[in-house]
């Protein structure tokens, strides 16, 4: 296993479907071993607890701060008032940087330091680079963010928080990408752009693990997800298949995936319509214009009866403040964008007495 093969060398470069690798383990192998040692029953609380599905050696020598391990809660006034049979919450905002993205970074930095790299990159002014630049930080590691010349400034100043080195780079975010990848791959830096390394993948799909083992070892109905790249939910699917290859889930859930209508490729592809011009919204750390992951996604979906769904701003700010007001949940607006697609997609769908999670992807505040 090459920690650094991230797509296909056969695959055209650049296009709308790279040819992203995908991370397959030996399934009687991870079974035996899950068998021999039980996560349920493991003393350390985070993600490294699923060693024999995940993509490292062992955790790192001086443990990242505990990724995982996040509370999954029920929510039973929402829930009841959808008529459904449970409505929960994965909170991703109890990570160490308040965001699901930890889980893909504690992999990122493992994999860096089994490969003596000490210097790690990627391409975001949001979340991922904020959960990078922190973890390296803890781990004494050198982060490089490149970010397009019109980055907020309130995001930046968590980067420089956290001491990452900050590279503007002349025009859009696609730019950013282009020359991350670039500057990144002559360096040998390690990755931790999620769209296009897939072992970042291998750390997402954790939280499904955990999701079931919080259930009894039984899958919800559905989980759904907002979705930007589409990498967040794809991994979950995978998870979730992986632990029914492993003989510990006798069934999946359906993904359910959500969109801001202003940004929606991913629905315009999946529904077979022409993309629509994009907009505007506030749901930043959803509002991705080129997912470079499609084909995970979809397969995932395909594999799951899934579907994904496109909502208007103003229906994401409801199911914010519905969180708040019902139930008492802090989260950051991308990530209300969940339940917004859940009410619309009740709207067609019966969804009586189904179990349903949410997941709760990000938590921290805007501002520093
Ligand atoms: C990144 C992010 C997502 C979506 O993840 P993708 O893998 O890009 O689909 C959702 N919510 C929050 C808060 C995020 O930061």
């Amino acid at each position: 296993m090459d920690p650094r093969a991230y797509t296909c060398p056969e695959c055209p470069d650049g296009g709308e479907d790279p040819g992203v690798l995908d991370v397959l383990y030996d399934y009687r192998e991870a079974a035996r071993q899950w068998a021999a040692h039980p996560p349920e029953a493991a003393a350390r609380p985070d993600l490294f607890r699923y060693l024999p599905l995940l993509p490292v050696t062992a955790p790192p020598p001086a443990p990242v701060p505990a990724v995982g391990g996040t509370p999954l809660l029920e929510i039973p006034r929402l829930g009841g008032a959808l008529g459904l049979g449970r409505l929960l919450v994965k909170d991703e905002s109890r990570n160490p940087t308040r965001c699901l993205k930890d889980r893909a970074t504690a992999i990122a930095v493992t994999l860096a330091r089994e490969l003596d790299v000490e210097d790690l990159y990627c391409a975001s002014p949001g979340n991922a680079a904020i959960s990078l630049s922190a973890l390296c930080a803890h781990q004494g590691l050198r982060c490089h963010v490149f970010v397009p010349e019109r980055a907020s400034a309130g995001r930046l100043r968590w980067l420089e928080h956290f001491g990452a080195e900050v590279r503007r780079c002349p025009g859009s975010y696609d730019d950013a990408f282009a020359t991350a990848e670039e500057v990144g791959r002559a360096r040998g830096w390690y990755s931790r752009n999620c769209a296009l390394n897939p072992f970042l993948v291998e750390g997402k799909k954790t939280v499904a693990f955990e999701i079931a083992e919080q259930l009894g070892g039984r899958a919800p109905d559905v989980v759904v997800s907002p979705v930007g790249d589409g990498c967040t939910l794809a991994a979950a699917g995978k998870g979730f298949r992986e632990l029914q290859k492993i003989g510990r889930l006798d069934r999946l859930p359906r993904l359910l995936g959500v969109q801001p209508e202003a940004a929606s490729p991913l629905v315009d592809r999946f529904l077979g319509r022409p993309p629509r011009p994009p907009g505007k919204t506030r749901a930043v750390s959803i509002a991705v214009r080129h997912p470079r992951n499609a084909l995970r996604l979809l397969s995932e979906l395909a594999a799951s009866d899934g579907a994904l769904v496109a909502v208007p701003d103003d229906s994401i700010v409801r199911a914010w403040e519905r969180l708040g007001r019902e139930a008492g949940i802090m989260l950051e607006l991308s990530a209300a964008a969940a339940l917004a697609g859940l009410e619309a997609f009740a709207r067609h769908q019966t969804l009586a007495g189904a179990v349903v999670v949410l997941l709760l992807t990000g938590g921290r505040a805007e501002r520093l």
